[in-house]
């Protein structure tokens, strides 16, 4: 019933008490995180406000220290890429969303050295491209602006191996589906390679469904 009982490592937990000032897990915390630290997929029906944003983003960022060899890291520190390339992807409807979640992904990632960055429409796109310059390792963006993003090549899906989808009932209201299934395909990739998903929808109507398991393997269902 604590943070430190689930094994998310001493910098993110660090960063949970002392900038977040969580003390407990809520039940999507609860539920989600283990299942997503397990390596599985997962389908969440969560409501704003259940602290789904901290749900889908502790279990990227284990992921992505893990991924991430020191060495690695710092060769690239401090180096301009024309090209980002991150290992993770959350995928969001709205700028608000967006602004949202980058702004506690930062928290959660303090001193962690993984870089998170942002991409939403509705503003001007030279600043977000050169705050790629210092490479990405999270990316939040909207479907519009993460496709116009790719097709200036300054951002490859290459590499993901998290995808979030958030508020996706959103997202398809919104008429993303196209564009939320063409990223998609852009970032197959075969086993053991393969990414891990996670769904997060306030509702689950038939369309969702369709994308849980188009987009999902073997996944577990939560709802809160
Ligand atoms: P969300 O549902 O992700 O938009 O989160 C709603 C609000 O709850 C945000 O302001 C979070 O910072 C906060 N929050 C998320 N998880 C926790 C937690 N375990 N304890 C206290 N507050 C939290």
């Amino acid at each position: 019933n604590t943070f430190a009982e689930i094994d998310l490592g001493e910098a993110l937990n660090d960063n949970i008490r002392n900038r977040c000032k969580y003390v407990k897990p809520t039940p999507i915390q609860r539920h989600a995180i283990p299942v997503a630290l397990a390596g599985r997929d997962l389908m969440a029906c969560a409501q704003t406000g259940s602290g789904k944003t901290a749900a889908f983003c502790f279990p990227i960022i284990c992921g992505v220290l893990n991924l991430q060899s020191p060495p690695e890291a710092a060769a690239g520190f401090g180096r301009r890429e024309m090209t980002a390339y991150p290992l993770a992807l959350v995928l969001s409807p709205t700028r608000e969303l967006c602004c949202q979640i980058h702004e506690e992904a930062k928290k959660f990632c303090y001193q962690t050295g993984v870089k998170v960055a942002v991409a939403y429409g509705g503003a001007p796109i030279g600043h977000q491209l050169r705050s790629f310059e210092k490479g990405v390792d999270i990316l939040v963006a909207t479907p519009g602006r993460l496709t116009d993003v790719i097709e200036r090549s300054r951002v490859s899906l290459k590499r993901v191996k998290y995808l979030a989808l958030d508020e996706a009932d959103r997202m398809l209201d919104m008429g993303f589906e196209p564009q939320i299934r063409k990223i998609v395909e852009c970032l197959d990739m075969p086993p053991p390679g393969r990414r891990q998903t996670m769904l997060f929808s306030a509702t689950f109507p038939e369309q969702i469904q369709r994308l849980a398991s188009d987009f999902l393997s073997n996944y577990i269902f939560l709802s809160v």
